[in-house]
C-alpha cells in the first residue's frame, strides 16, 4: 500500500522506544551529529566543523546565484503533451539534471516523485549490517527537504511516498494518466532489479485513450518508463569502447577517454518547471525516527550538510572562498579537517552535485585564476568514480563476490571478534583506531584512512574484505555501490587489475600522512599527552594490539626502534613483492 508521510504517526526520538515498521533490529547505534539539542550543544558544536562551513541564508545564496548562471537565456521550446513522472533516485538535484529536464520538455505537467524504499532500511547482502546508517540517512533527508524547496522555488513541488517504487510509480501513472516515467539508469542489481520492476507493472498500467476508452496491458497505451544516464563525467554513449570491452587497466581507460571523448556541457534549467498537476497532498520529508533509526550526537569532527545548495556551497568555498584546488594535489593526502580534500562525494553519491558541473568549475577556475597540476588532478580523481561505475557495468554481480571479478579463492576468515575490534576502533593501532571511530561518528573517512583500514583489515587480520565493504555500505555518506565495491576488491587483491594489490604498512603510513600524531590524537584523545613520537605506537599506554603487522613492528617510533623494525620490514617486504609483484605503501 502507498502512504504519504502526511498520514502516519511518527514516534518519538526515544531509543527505549519500540521502533516503526522499518526498525532494524540492530545493535548498531550510529551517531547522527547535525542536531544539537543538548545542554552543552553550544561547546559540541564548536568542536564540530559543519561541510560546508556556511549558514543556510548563505548556502541559499550561492546555490540561487549559481542556478542563474545555468539559467536558460531565452524560453525553451516544449512541445510535450500530458502528465511525465520524474522518478528521483540518485540525482537529487536541479542542475545538469537530463531527466528532469527531459520530462519537462516533453509535457505539460511534471510530477516530481521521490520513493523511501524500506528496502534502503534494511540490512547489507551477506552480513546483515543496516543497510543505511543514521548518518547516511540524514543526509538523504536534508538532500530531500532542500530538493522539495528548490522545486517549488520553481514553481513544482517534491511528492514524497512511502513504498517500493514498483508500486507507487504505476499507481501514480494510473491516477495521473502519465505518459513517461524519467529517471537515472543505474548499473548495479539491486537498482537494476528494481527497474525491471517498475517497467514490469508500468505496463500493466491501464491508461485513457484520447477517446476515453480504456486499453489494458497494450504496450502502445501504457506507461512507458525511459532510463538517462546521467551519473558521470564522461557519458557513457560517448566513451571510446563500449564497457564489456572496458580496459582492465585505469591508466589505459584514462588515456583513452581523455583523448577520444568529450564531456558534454552541463543542461540549463529553465527559469520556471510549473505547472506541476494537481496534487491534493504532497507528503512531508521523513524524519530519522520513522526510518527506524535514531539520531546522536556527535562532539567533533566534521558534519556534512545534504542538499544540492550545499553541495554548490561547498564547490564554490573549496574552490573560490578558500582558494583550495590551487593546492589539491599536494593536500589530498592529508587525514585532519575539511580542507585537505574537496569532501564532493557525499553529494556526487547522491546525485546532489554533477560531476559536469564541477569539471566547468575547474575550467572557470583555470581561465580565471591558475591551471595547474592540482586542478587537473581533482579530474583525475573523478576519472577514477567513472571508471568504478563503467567498471561495475563489465564486472556485474562479480564485484560482490569474495573472489572480485578475478575470481581469486582466498581462504578468508570471518572472525567476528576481530571484525569487532576493526569496527569499533579497538584494535590497538591507533592509526586504525581513529579512522574507524571517524567514519562511524561522522559517515566519513579520507580516501587514505580507507586505504589503510582495508588493508588492516584484510592483510594484517586476513578478514573477508566483504564483511569491510558492507560496514562502509552502512556508514558511509557517499556510499556508491560502484565507488565502494571497486575499492574494496582492488584493497582486498581480487579487483580486475592485479598490479593495484598493495600493503599499506601502518607505520609508513603514520610516518608519512600523520608524523605528529595530530589525527590520531584528535580521534584518541588519551594520546594527546603523550610525546607526538609515540602516539601511533604508545605500547602499554594504550590497548594491546589484536594481531601482528605482517610487514613491521609494532614498537614505538623512536628512532631507534624504527631503523630495527624498518629492516625487518624489508627483508619482509622483498618476499612479498618478489611472490607477487605488489607493493607497500
Ligand atoms: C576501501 C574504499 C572504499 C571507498 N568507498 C567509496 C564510496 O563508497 N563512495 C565514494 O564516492 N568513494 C569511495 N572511495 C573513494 C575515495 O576514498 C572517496 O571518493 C574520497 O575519499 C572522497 O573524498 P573527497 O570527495 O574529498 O575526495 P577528493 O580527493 O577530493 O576527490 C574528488 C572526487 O574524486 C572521486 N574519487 C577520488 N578518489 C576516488 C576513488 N579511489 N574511487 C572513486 N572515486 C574517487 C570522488 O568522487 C571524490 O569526491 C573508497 C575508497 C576506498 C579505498
Amino acid at each position: 500500500m502507498i502512504q504519504n508521510f502526511t498520514n502516519i504517526s511518527r514516534p518519538t526520538i526515544n531509543p527505549l522506544l519500540p521502533l516503526t515498521k522499518f526498525s532494524l533490529n540492530s545493535k548498531f547505534v550510529l551517531s547522527f551529529s547535525r542536531t544539537m539539542q543538548s545542554s552543552n550543544g553550544a561547546r559540541a558544536a564548536q568542536a564540530v566543523q559543519q561541510v560546508p562551513g556556511f549558514g543556510s541564508e548563505e548556502m541559499e545564496r550561492i546555490a540561487e546565484q549559481t542556478f542563474k548562471r545555468y539559467t536558460f537565456d531565452g524560453v525553451p521550446q516544449r512541445k510535450g503533451k500530458g502528465v511525465a513522472i520524474v522518478w528521483f533516485r540518485n540525482d537529487l538535484r536541479i542542475l545538469d539534471n537530463e531527466v528532469l529536464y527531459k520530462a519537462w520538455v516533453s509535457s505539460e505537467a511534471v510530477l516530481p516523485v521521490y520513493c523511501v524504499d524500506p528496502r534502503l532500511f534494511g540490512t547489507t547482502y551477506y552480513f546483515g549490517f543496516p543497510k543505511t546508517g543514521a548518518l547516511r540517512a540524514q543526509f538523504l533527508i536534508d538532500s530531500l527537504a532542500d530538493l522539495k524547496r528548490n522545486l517549488v522555488k520553481r514553481g513544482l513541488n517534491l511528492l514524497i511516498q512511502h513504498g517500493k517504487p514498483e508500486q507507487i510509480l504505476p499507481s501514480l501513472a494510473q491516477t495521473y494518466g502519465v505518459h513517461t516515467v524519467y529517471a537515472q539508469k543505474e548499473t548495479c542489481s539491486e537498482e537494476l532489479k528494481i527497474e525491471r520492476l517498475v517497467s514490469r507493472n508500468l505496463q500493466k498500467v491501464v491508461l485513457q485513450s484520447p477517446e476515453g476508452v480504456s486499453t489494458n496491458y497494450n504496450v502502445k497505451n501504457c506507461t512507458k518508463l525511459e532510463l538517462m544516464w546521467g551519473c558521470s563525467m564522461y557519458h557513457i554513449d560517448d566513451l571510446p569502447f563500449g564497457c564489456t570491452s572496458l580496459p582492465d587497466v585505469y591508466t589505459q581507460f584514462r588515456k583513452s577517454v581523455e583523448s577520444k571523448s568529450v564531456i558534454r556541457s552541463c543542461i540549463k534549467v529553465p527559469a520556471s518547471l510549473g505547472p506541476p498537476p494537481n496534487v491534493e497532498d504532497w507528503g512531508h520529508v521523513p524524519e530519522l525516527a520513522y526510518l527506524g533509526l535514531q539520531s546522536q550526537m556527535a562532539s567533533k569532527g566534521m558534519a556534512f550538510v545534504g542538499g544540492e545548495s550545499a553541495a554548490l556551497s561547498r564547490v564554490h568555498e573549496y574552490f573560490w572562498k578558500k582558494d583550495l584546488l590551487r593546492t589539491y594535489k599536494v593536500t589530498r593526502n592529508g587525514m585532519l579537517g575539511p580542507d585537505y580534500s574537496t569532501k564532493f562525494s557525499p553529494w556526487l553519491a547522491s546525485g546532489s552535485l554533477s560531476p559536469r558541473f564541477i569539471y566547468e568549475e575547474v575550467k572557470r577556475y583555470e581561465k580565471q585564476r591558475e591551471s595547474n597540476d592540482s586542478t587537473y588532478w581533482v579530474l583525475f580523481e573523478l576519472i577514477w568514480r567513472d571508471y568504478f561505475r563503467f567498471l561495475s557495468i563489465k564486472q556485474g554481480n562479480s564485484l560482490f563476490h569474495a573472489g572480485g571479478p578475478r575470481k581469486v579463492q582466498t581462504n578468508w576468515s570471518q572472525d567476528r571478534a576481530l571484525f569487532d575490534a576493526w569496527r569499533d576502533g579497538q584494535t590497538g593501532y591507533p592509526l586504525i583506531d581513529a579512522n574507524m571511530k571517524e567514519l562511524s561518528s561522522t559517515g566519513f573517512m579520507s580516501n587514505r584512512g580507507r586505504q589503510i583500514v582495508c588493508s588492516f583489515l584484510v592483510r594484517d587480520m586476513g578478514i573477508d574484505w566483504r564483511m569491510g565493504a558492507e560496514w562502509f555500505e552502512t556508514c558511509l555518506l557517499d556510499y556508491d555501490p560502484c565507488s565502494n565495491y571497486g575499492n574494496w576488491t582492488y584493497g582486498a587483491g581480487v579487483g580486475n587489475d592485479p598490479r593495484e594489490d598493495r600493503y599499506f604498512s601502518i607505520p609508513k603510513q603514520a610516518q608519512n600522512y600523520d608524523p605528529e600524531g595530530e589525527f590520531v590524537a584528535y580521534w584518541l584523545p588519551q594520546l594527546r599527552a603523550l610525546p607526538k613520537e609515540k602516539r601511533h605506537f604508545p605500547g602499554m599506554l594504550y590497548i594491546k594490539p589484536i594481531v601482528a603487522l605482517k610487514f613491521g613492528n609494532t614498537k614505538p617510533m623512536n628512532n631507534k626502534a624504527t631503523a630495527s623494525g624498518t629492516r625487518r620490514m624489508a627483508t619482509q617486504e622483498n618476499k612479498w613483492k618478489s611472490q607477487k609483484g605488489n607493493r607497500i605503501q
